[in-house]
């Protein structure tokens, strides 16, 4: 699948579409869900041009995949839901049609704050 430039998410990295930043730096955008599904539901968003993780996986470069999976981390301990700081999290990738992708740009959910749950319906 080719990347979509209107994607809502391009269009919050372009800063044409506001959001409530959590972190930011040369590989992540982070920012809280606009429908919170969790207490704490943060979304992990590549910088580079990925449709999904499959995308990430064969085109990324080492360095993005270190940045995103440190990214991650990052945002963990500024939410304070991380195991160093916390009491865990889980960490999500939709991928696709079967796997409920809405939003074509490569992108975790990070779900905390309480207990997360049944882990599929
Ligand atoms: P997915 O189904 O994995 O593609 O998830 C897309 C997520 O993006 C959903 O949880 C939406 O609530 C969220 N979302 C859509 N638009 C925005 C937005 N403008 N700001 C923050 N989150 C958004």
């Amino acid at each position: 699948m080719k990347y979509n430039e209107n994607n809502v998410f391009a269009k919050i990295l372009k800063g044409e579409i506001p959001c409530n930043k959590i972190y930011e730096d040369e590989f992540v955008l982070s920012f809280h869900d606009i429908n919170p599904q969790k207490i704490i539901h943060a979304l992990v968003i590549s910088k580079g041009k990925y449709v999904d993780l499959d995308d990430f996986s064969l085109n990324a470069s080492p360095e993005e995949m270190v940045g995103l999976l440190k990214g991650i981390n990052k945002v963990a301990k500024k939410l304070r839901i991380s195991m160093e700081f916390g009491n865990g999290y889980r960490a999500l990738a939709n991928i696709g049609n079967h796997g409920g992708q809405e939003v074509p740009h490569l992108h975790f959910h990070l779900f905390g704050g309480e207990k997360v749950g049944k882990m599929v319906e």
